[in-house]
């Protein structure tokens, strides 16, 4: 790693409302593994100058950055400047490593301390935009005015409205010729406090337990070191990462970090929360962003962003991974929804078989239910039909099913008629619907026993819960269970392995999963 002003530090805020909780707090930061901790004693409910200060920093276990913000730039102080200017001037003659100032008041800071400004500790000169990111220009101009005062480290603090306002600051990290801090705040910046060690940002900030925040958008301490392992992000590091809205909700980023660590991938993979794909796609054109995960709502657009799309991915209509081919630079879509699930399918029924010979599909000729005309339906209609599968389509909207149906050559059915319908020997019974999901756990597409009990193999999409109703009652009647959280598993390893063009450790992933709530 090529880092210009070392690693980046970790920075744990810390905003407790009394001295002693404040003390709790640094300990809990050193052990969590943070850098520094931020005293943020504009969040103190009564200041006591020079006692508060010398029992924070005589006593700090980890090197300390003091800040007393002011309630015009975000903080809660709300006195006059020179009371700041003191405490400030404190700390560092106390021997704080950092303090911070706003810019605003810089130079005013530094006037203040003319003749006394105590050695040792590194002034951070900081604006914050509560607002937005302004542009690549005016954010280069404005770390200019922060070098001419006189900081040792420059820090800007911007909003991020969209996800590509984070490319600005990024630039902006990398070319810059002192020691910065550039974050992007709100959920739309969050990549800006993992990825900043690729782009040599000074520091970043990751708070001891959720709702410890100090700005919005601030990722915990352990998320930082545990999953996304920031220590190890460098220059070189390749990014990955789901696109979608929403993407908190995820087990994709702890699944695909722990499996990058596993095998000694020297890379990362984090939350995209995009509003505009081909924006997205656009800004983050550098081969280092090599490869997405692609989730709602933009598996349809990626079809038509792509260079190039799998024929499957194509006729499904959705694009659920894209990889930057390292060629040429052309994205290329796939579609490991329908391979994941499918594959699990013709596992299942080869389970049942007692052979495992993978050479011809085992639904080549057999009839494939599905329930649901939705993008799931549709990866799973496809995907059978590619495999020789005779489809039928079964949905609640039935000018859906119809609609697929035709695409696919096969029978479209209502719910009512699917409940009369007795399927034929070694059939398969796909459900795709959100029917059964938590929290309508005790909700099935299909309550007739009669008819569930003519299917070999019953699949369920669905993950949450892990056993659906439908799957339990599928079993009652001898059939086989393909479960909608292998589907997961098997597109997450179809995933790695566009990634990485290497086969993916399936018993760990599969294990990660397991334990996973
Ligand atoms: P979607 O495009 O919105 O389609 C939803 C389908 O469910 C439609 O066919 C819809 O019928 C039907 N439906 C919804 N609510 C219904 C109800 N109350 N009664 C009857 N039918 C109902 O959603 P999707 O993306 O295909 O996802 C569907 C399910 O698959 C979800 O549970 C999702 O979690 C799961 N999934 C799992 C995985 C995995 O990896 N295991 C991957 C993708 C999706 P209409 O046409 O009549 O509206």
């Amino acid at each position: 790693m090529a880092e210009k002003f070392g690693s980046t530090l970790l920075c744990a805020p810390v905003v407790e409302k009394t001295v002693e909780e404040m003390v709790a707090e640094m300990s809990a930061a050193r052990s969590q593994g943070a850098d520094v901790a931020e005293l943020r004693i504009d969040h103190l409910a009564a200041f006591e100058m020079r006692p508060d200060l010398e029992l924070l920093i005589k006593n700090r276990p980890l090197p300390v950055l003091v800040t007393y913000r002011p309630k015009w730039e975000g903080g809660q102080y709300e006195g006059d400047d020179r009371k700041r200017f003191e405490a400030l001037h404190l700390a560092m003659e106390l021997g704080a490593e950092y303090v911070d100032v706003e810019l605003k008041v810089a130079r005013e800071f530094l006037h203040f301390l003319s003749g006394k400004r105590p050695e040792g500790a590194k002034l951070i000169v900081s604006s914050h935009n509560y607002q937005f990111t302004p542009s690549t220009e005016e954010l280069s101009t404005l770390v200019a005015r922060i070098q001419a005062v006189g900081a040792d480290i420059v820090k800007i603090a911007t909003f991020a409205v969209d996800i590509c306002d984070v490319a600005r600051m990024f630039q902006v990290l990398v070319h810059c010729q002192v020691p910065m801090i550039g974050l992007c705040m709100g959920e739309r910046g969050v990549i800006s406090r993992i990825l900043c060690p690729k782009f040599g940002g000074y520091l970043t900030f990751g708070t001891l337990s959720a709702g410890k925040e100090s700005a919005p958008g601030q990722p915990t301490m352990s998320d930082l070191l545990d999953v996304y392992r920031i220590k190890q992000i460098g220059v070189d590091t390749k990014v990955y990462g789901l696109i979608g809205k929403p993407v908190g909700h995820s087990k994709s980023p702890k699944l695909h970090n722990a499996v990058f660590k596993a095998v000694g991938l020297n890379a990362v993979y984090v939350p995209f929360l995009t509003d505009n794909l081909a924006n997205f796609l656009n800004t983050y054109s550098s081969p280092d962003f090599t490869g997405f995960s692609n989730t709602m709502p933009h598996k349809e657009t990626a079809v038509t962003l792509c260079h190039e799309v799998d024929p499957v991915a194509k006729s499904i209509g959705a694009v659920n991974t894209i990889i930057r081919r390292q060629t040429d630079g052309k994205l290329v879509g796939y579609n490991t929804d329908y391979t994941g699930a499918i594959s699990a399918i013709e596992d299942g029924i080869r389970g049942l078989q007692g052979h495992k010979d993978g050479t011809v599909s085992p639904l080549a000729g057999r009839l494939f239910v599905v329930i649901g005309a939705g993008g799931a339906g549709r990866a799973l209609a496809f995907g059978a039909k590619y495999k020789g599968a005779r489809v039928m389509i079964a949905n609640r909207t039935y000018d859906r099913a119809r609609e697929l149906a035709d695409l696919v050559g096969g029978q479209a059915l209502s719910l009512t008629e699917l409940e009369n319908f007795h399927a034929e020997e070694g059939a398969v019974l796909a459900n795709t619907t959100s029917i059964g999901m938590n929290p309508n756990i005790h909700d099935t597409p299909l309550s007739s026993k009669q008819a569930l009990s003519s299917y070999a193999v019953v699949f369920d999409a669905i993950y949450n819960p892990k056993v659906t109703r439908l799957m339990r009652e599928a079993r009652e009647c001898g059939a086989a269970l393909v479960s909608g959280e292998e589907m997961f598993l098997r597109q997450a390893m179809g995933q790695f392995e566009l990634f990485t063009n290497s086969s993916a450790p399936s018993d760990l992933m599969r294990e990660i999963i397991m334990k996973s709530t």
